[in-house]
């Protein structure tokens, strides 16, 4: 390595970010093949009447996506916010059920508990970006919700221990959204096997792709045929194969709402070679965190977020808090790397923009319980993505943006 690839240059002017970290990666070549044949066939519907022997794309990502993660059972939904949904319903949650979900998370999170009918209760998240375990206690006490919508937002992982010994202790049931942990475990345990259920995305800029998608898993029988009824799967649900037993759907029939919201042949059959190619993008993605991460950690004023010795992450993307920032001194961080070619999200920002909100921007969420603590870590909390066709040296080149930024930034204080 030359000397500028392994070093930050304090004070000087930084270099232009070349790599648009905006773009999506392409679908591998492979799963394009495949979906040209699937769509020759014309069967990008995932059921069938009259050919039930013939395993759909769909049925097999299922029960590949099952063997993965270590769960009985997956369902291939239309997307994470349709599987958090459909989770909740098949759990049981009624309208006007209240349920617990943490403050620090994308908004389809807790409109999904709103979709369900259900009444979201905010829970702190602490330095760490998890959730509060002593608000956490507080909340579900004072709202006697029976659920908790647990958010492994942007990759970070609780101690889910302790999140785990706390929800049987108050009689919770736990569902783990899993958007940004697929491939992630805590203390040796796959992410998304702690709760009753888990829920993933397969969006596009999550990590796999198939522009929408998602899955539900679980190893319980009655929760997982409700959910393949809830999917959309007609009386034909015999056709998935990583379902419980026929005879588990039998007191089922007709008593389940259907709500169409299925996973599609189609990105099934984009997301199956996706599936061997996901160890290898996890590598290179927590090599680019952890590059980033050090070199950021250098920064003054910049605090990275630590990471638990029992969590293994996924580091798709990547955050830092400016704690004694004012809003204007962020405003000015954001506008200098962006400058530079360095889109960076900031969650403190005064209204909604892009896919970044928090708390204070979800009026629907009725039941207002406030989360000052969150808001307050909110404020200076920025992110970006890390993809992994990111190289090495755009890390340096990132960190040096971001140095020069706070330089600037604290020096018109
Ligand atoms: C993207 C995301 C979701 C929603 O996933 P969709 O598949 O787009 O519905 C939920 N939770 C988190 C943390 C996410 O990042």
């Amino acid at each position: 390595m030359n000397e500028s690839s392994t070093s930050v240059h304090p004070g000087a002017t930084p270099g232009r970010f070349e790599f648009d970290l905006t773009e999506p990666d392409p679908i591998p070549e492979s799963g394009i093949v495949r979906a040209n044949e699937l769509m020759r066939s014309g069967r990008l519907f995932r059921y069938t009447e009259f050919d039930a022997g013939r395993v759909n794309d769909a049925a097999l990502l299922e029960s590949r996506f099952a063997e993965m993660v270590g769960r009985r059972y997956a369902v291939g939904v239309n997307s994470c916010g349709g599987a958090m949904f459909i989770s909740l319903r098949a759990l049981g949650v009624q309208p006007g059920d209240r349920v617990l979900v943490n403050g620090y998370t994308l908004s389809p999170v807790p409109g999904a508990i709103h979709h369900a009918g259900a009444v979201p209760v905010l829970v702190e998240i602490t330095e760490e970006l998890t959730v509060d375990l002593q608000d956490l206690r507080r909340k579900a006490l004072a709202s006697g919700a029976r659920t908790l919508l647990l958010s492994h937002m942007r990759g970070h992982v609780a101690d889910l221990d302790a999140v785990s010994n706390l929800c049987e202790e108050l009689g919770l049931a736990l569902v783990e959204d899993c958007a940004h942990t697929l491939g992630a475990r805590w203390a040796g345990r796959t992410v998304g096997t702690f709760g009753r259920v888990g829920c993933f995305s397969t969006q596009t800029f999550k990590h796999m792709n198939s522009g929408e998608g998602g899955f539900i898993v679980t190893d319980d029988d009655e929760v997982a045929a409700r959910a393949i009824l809830h999917s959309g799967s007609y009386m034909l649900y015999e056709q998935h194969s990583a379902r419980p037993p026929l005879s588990a759907f039998e007191p089922l029939r007709g008593k389940v709402a259907n709500y169409s919201l299925r996973l599609s042949a189609l990105a099934a059959a984009l997301l199956l070679p996706q599936m061997d190619l996901l160890s290898e993008r996890i590598q290179k993605m927590n090599l680019l965190y952890s590059r980033l991460e050090s070199l950021v950690r250098e920064i003054p004023h910049m605090r990275v977020i630590e990471r638990a010795p029992r969590e293994e992450y996924v580091g798709s993307s990547f955050q830092f808090m400016l704690p004694d920032f004012s809003p204007s001194q962020m405003v000015t961080v954001i506008g200098i790397a962006g400058d530079y070619g360095l889109p960076v999200k900031w969650f403190g920002e005064a209204a909604m923009r892009g896919f970044t909100s928090r708390p204070t921007h979800w009026e629907f969420v009725e039941y207002a319980v406030e989360v000052p603590q969150t808001d307050a870590i909110l404020a200076t909390l920025c992110d970006m993505r890390v993809p992994p066709s990111m190289q090495l040296e755009h890390c340096v080149i990132a960190a040096d943006i971001l140095r020069f930024a706070v330089q600037e930034a604290t020096a018109v204080a």
